[in-house]
């Protein structure tokens, strides 16, 4: 197959690319090897292809929220899910300590607040802290098709400085949006965010959405079709922070990254990619990966806008 080869030149050809900064609120993330550069496709009919630092993991973070996103839909049903957390753009920064008026709700599942709010009804009403984190863990490993783990380091960094979370968590209590402590919601969602995963990981889980909620290699149906195209919906809307509108113009792809450089997309019908570079853009999206997805999405035809 020629794609191996043309991976490489992608990775090649954004290499020089040197924009941006690594995440810089906690050390362990601050001090990340910005040199890391990585891609992968994963086709719904199995096919998974890799380049560049392909091997190297890092923790999820915010890709953590469209598969949390998932798991709350099939948990509790979507009526429930959207009774809580909403889905429209919020136009404000990813942590903002704002709800809508009225409902109390979050303005959708991918900013920390909608997140926070999402993950408090995974595993249903009577959870615990532990069942919610494991049930998020064994989803996201039925979609990498792999046992994922934590990288601790990241996690105790994070707990230790979430004071942002906490008031957003402890808002949503007070706006009677969660009814569990909030201290519970912040240390599970911590975790969710500390999941250790590489582009391969990403891209099967992406091929996953991209598959109807059937993981490629094992045939699973990990989640059901209607929770897919939820999720896939607002990844669309809300899943690159606030650079959505060039996204989904330049890219054409559903999509979400995370604050330690990865970032993933899933085309319908067709594939799953991920790709890793730790330093961030202005809006908080990795610049080289950005740069990586519009390279394939132009060469291969993969905005969904276009007719094919
Ligand atoms: N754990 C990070 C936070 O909640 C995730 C941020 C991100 O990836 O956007 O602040």
């Amino acid at each position: 197959s020629p794609v191996p080869d043309y991976l490489v030149d992608v990775l090649d050809a954004v290499r020089s690319i040197d924009d941006g900064a690594p995440a810089d609120y906690i050390e362990v993330l601050a001090k990340a090897d910005t040199s890391r550069l990585a891609v992968a496709l994963a086709t719904v009919d199995g096919e998974v292809y890799a380049a560049g630092d392909s091997d190297v993991a890092f923790s999820i973070q915010s890709i953590s929220k469209p598969f949390a996103y998932a798991a709350a839909i099939e948990d509790v049903g979507l009526d429930a899910v959207l009774a809580r957390i909403g889905v429209e753009p919020s136009g404000n920064a990813f942590n903002e300590l704002s709800l809508e008026d009225g409902t109390h709700r979050p303005m959708n599942p991918m900013i920390n607040a909608g997140a926070l709010a999402t993950h408090a009804l995974v595993a249903g009403p009577d959870a615990s802290g532990p069942q919610r984190v494991e049930r998020l863990r064994t989803l996201m490993s039925a979609m990498a098709g792999r046992e994922l783990g934590y990288d601790e380091a990241v996690y105790e960094a994070e707990l230790r400085d979430a004071h942002r979370n906490r008031g957003l968590a402890h808002m949503l209590r007070a706006g009677g949006i969660i009814t569990a402590e909030a201290e519970t919601i912040v240390d599970g969602y911590v975790r969710q965010c500390s999941v250790d995963v590489t582009v391969r990981d990403l891209a099967l889980m992406a091929a996953t959405l991209a598959n109807g909620g059937v993981q490629p290699l094992t045939g699973r149906q990990v989640i059901h079709r209607d929770g897919v195209r939820q999720v896939l919906s607002v990844m669309t809307t809300c899943g690159m922070y606030d650079a959505a509108g060039d996204w989904v113009s330049n890219v054409g792809i559903p999509a979400k990254s995370g604050v330690a450089g990865g970032i993933i997309g899933a085309l319908p019908g067709q594939l799953g990619l991920a790709v890793f570079s730790p330093k961030l853009d202005a809006h908080g999206n990795s610049a080289r990966g950005v740069a990586v997805c519009e390279r394939l999405s132009r060469d291969m035809g993969l905005h969904m806008m276009d007719v094919s």
